[in-house]
């Protein structure tokens, strides 16, 4: 049994962790300052006597003995990450130095949830692990993109000087259930839509891609990692490749098809491409995704009508 530290854990791919490392037999122990997070998503495993929840921000440092430490605490969508656009650059740098000197102390593992936003918006299709990507420094999603290339920098610094162990996860697009309602993801967006019947509001012509995991191979892909030898950034995301408007005409079929297609102007430096080459994660996690994008859709349909009571 570990003792393994989730921060972030009351939100979307950290509440499914928690319950996973809680299944396994470890000592689960959450921080989430709950900006994002909600106790809702942990109702599972809250009763447990392996799972602790606390409130706690991780810009302020905490202490706890701890084998390894899940660094998944900052806004990721968006309309979340641009709320407080300071606070998001102090998570993931201030945030990330107070988790890496904590891993130092203990000899813990320090996972870090990086993303594909560290890519930008992309001239290389798809997406290897050793590609710089293209980043607007000062554009709206700088605040989220260059604070998460900073932990990356912050990560692989602190390997080298002090040989703390590490792992990155590059996460691309993920979804399922716990996502929330409002947090303007083009899955959850679309869901509510469709299960109201409101429009469905796509931006631009719809032409633009994400590949969709979903949240369960992204979980097994975390595990996968922090179990691993590998050191340096590792993608983990689904390969196949979906445009804006195939999602949305899926996801109306499923939910009977009552919402009308409505296009709406693209918001700035919205990435046209996404898509990850997981080779490294395949040859060295023997990982990849299982779960198909009609399966997942239809699993995070059901969490949703469950949620709004449809
Ligand atoms: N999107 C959309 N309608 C929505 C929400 C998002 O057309 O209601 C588009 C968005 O402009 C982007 C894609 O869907 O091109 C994915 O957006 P999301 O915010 O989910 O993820 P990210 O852009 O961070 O990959």
């Amino acid at each position: 049994m570990d003792r393994v530290l989730v921060t972030g854990g009351a939100g979307f791919i950290g509440s499914h962790l928690c319950a996973r490392l809680v299944t396994e037999g470890h000592m689960v122990y959450c921080w989430d300052n709950m900006e994002t997070g909600s106790e809702s998503n942990l109702a599972a495993i809250m009763s447990s006597p392996r799972f602790e929840l606390v409130r706690h921000d991780i810009i302020t440092p905490r202490d706890l003995a701890v084998d390894r430490i899940y660094n998944l605490a900052c806004p990721a969508s968006p309309v979340h990450y641009q709320r407080d656009p300071i606070h998001t650059i102090m998570t993931s740098t201030v945030g990330v130095m107070n988790m890496l000197e904590l891993a130092e102390r203990y000899g813990a593992t320090l996972l870090q949830a990086s993303t594909s936003e560290i890519y930008g918006d992309p001239k290389v299709h798809p997406q290897k692990e050793d590609y710089w990507g293209h980043v607007n420094p000062i554009g709206p999603r700088a605040c989220y993109d260059e604070s998460k290339r900073l932990a990356e920098t912050l990560l692989v610094a602190h390997e080298r000087q002090r040989g703390t162990n590490v792992r990155i996860a590059r996460i691309f697009n993920t979804y399922g259930p716990h996502m929330s309602a409002d947090d303007g993801r083009v899955v959850s967006n679309f869901i509510v839509n469709a299960l109201r019947g409101d429009d469905i509001t796509i931006n631009g012509d719809g032409s633009q891609t994400r590949s969709f995991c979903y949240v369960s191979d992204m979980v097994d892909g975390l595990v996968r990692l922090m179990h691993s030898n590998l050191r340096g950034p590792v993608n983990l995301g689904n390969q196949v490749e979906t445009s804006i408007m195939e999602l949305a005409e899926r996801i109306n079929a499923l939910a009977g098809g009552r919402s009308a297609l409505v296009h709406r102007p693209m918001p700035i430096d919205d990435p046209y491409r996404r898509n990850p080459d997981i080779t490294l994660a395949r040859q060295r996690l023997g990982w990849e995704p299982r779960v198909s994008l009609d399966e997942g859709l239809r699993a995070t349909l059901k969490y949703f009508r469950s949620m709004m009571g449809t």
